[in-house]
């Protein structure tokens, strides 16, 4: 057990890694963090910063070693560095499991071989041949990049002749995922912890709507029924086991028209489409994840409401006149309305699809959590 007073070490300085430090601190811990860019919303609340590189040996190692307990709120760290450090770490989700999850193909083929339920897909190496692999999935698909891909970035559907074509032109032989194409009812998510006892806790299901592949709005609990939730619950715990996960990992599943759960992706941090229970749940899911990686019990994860909605700000929040922003949001839309809740991420540059923040309300059903989300979103 990793008492507070140590120090947590966390690579990556974004929104995530902000909302992390909060946690950490409120417990008693120092949190270092380790992130290239100089503009860091994490390393602006946290206790020390390393600016370098991920690919920087020596940088990264001196980071590790002052830290007792390391861990990630960004993905795409290169795993060599990680494997070349694993004896001056202790690396919680080890980075074994980071590696799966940052590559789709990793993590569709994981997901494959241990017989998780999973999207149909076909793989096309780089300089393969992406017809062939869309002609094998059928129309209509989407053609995804395997490597460092999030919030549908990188990403193609294909419906026809004209749209292969396209999707041919522009991946230009870069190793791809084909996958067939889902109809779904809607998209769910769970986030599991797992103690380094090997205790297993979901939080409830959320049901998320993505607005241009980005997530828009979370809505908890998720509006399908009880068995279907307790199944995407399983689902999670039976991935955190078989991945021998110490933290938290999040699982995002599309519940298709045929009323099959599939997994879609998987995440071992904390996940935007837990924002939510920073406001509406006994503990956050940066506490859990403080909690998980520590070794402290794991905290209850009840809703302190019936029903809470997440909506995420984008920088097109913001005001703009052509590609110049020239003003911020009416804040005090959100800061005026009881039961909703502000968080800024403190990022210097809004951009359009940039995440600059997020708010929660919660109410007494559904229908009012939802209506006041969209009419405070609207005003904002
Ligand atoms: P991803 O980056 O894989 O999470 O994809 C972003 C979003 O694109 C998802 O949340 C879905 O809304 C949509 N999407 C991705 N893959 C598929 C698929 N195979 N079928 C239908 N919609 C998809």
């Amino acid at each position: 057990m990793i008492l507070p007073g140590k120090t947590l070490g966390v690579l990556g300085g974004g929104q995530l890694g902000r909302m992390f430090a909060h946690a950490a601190e409120r417990l008693g811990y120092r949190v270092h963090i380790y992130e290239p860019s100089a503009d860091s919303p994490a390393a602006e609340v946290s206790a020390h910063a390393v600016h370098s590189l991920y690919t920087d040996l020596k940088a990264l190692e001196a980071f590790v070693r002052a830290c007792d307990v390391v861990t990630y709120e960004f993905e795409n760290i290169p795993t060599e560095s990680l494997r070349k450090l694993e004896s001056a770490a202790v690396f919680r989700p080890k980075w074994q499991i980071l590696e799966i999850a940052q590559n789709r193909l990793r993590e569709k083929t994981w997901l494959r071989e241990n017989n998780f339920p999973h999207v149909r897909f076909a793989e096309c190496e780089a300089g393969g041949n992406l017809a062939e692999a869309i002609r094998s999935i059928g129309l209509p698909c989407v053609v995804k990049t395997a490597d460092f891909g999030y919030d549908g970035k990188g990403q193609q559907k294909v419906t026809d002749e004209l749209s292969l074509g396209r999707a041919v032109a522009s991946f230009k032989g870069q190793r791809a995922v084909v996958e067939q194409w889902v109809d779904f009812k809607c998209e769910l998510s769970v986030i599991v912890a797992r103690s380094t006892a090997g205790e297993t806790r979901c939080f409830p299901v959320a049901e998320n709507i993505h607005t241009k592949h980005i997530l828009d709005l979370s809505i908890l609990p998720a509006r399908v029924a009880a068995g279907i939730q307790g199944e995407a619950c399983a689902i999670a715990e039976a991935i955190a086991e078989r991945l021998s996960l110490t933290g938290i990992l999040a699982v995002e599943l599309f519940l298709a028209d045929s009323g099959e759960l599939l997994v879609n992706e998987m995440a071992p941090r904390p996940h935007n489409s837990g924002h939510w229970s920073l406001d509406g749940c006994v503990t956050s899911q940066f506490e859990q994840h403080v909690r998980a990686v520590t070794g402290l019990p794991l905290g209850d994860v009840s809703l302190t409401a019936p029903s809470v909605v997440m909506v995420n700000i984008l920088g097109d929040s913001w005001k703009w006149a052509g590609d110049q922003c020239v003003g911020e949001p009416d804040w005090t839309v959100i800061l005026g309305t009881p039961r909703a809740h502000l968080h800024l991420y403190g990022k210097k540059e809004p951009r359009p699809g940039r995440k600059m923040g997020h708010f929660t309300v919660t109410a007494a059903s559904a229908e009012a959590a939802i209506e006041l989300a969209l009419r405070l979103k609207a005003a904002l």
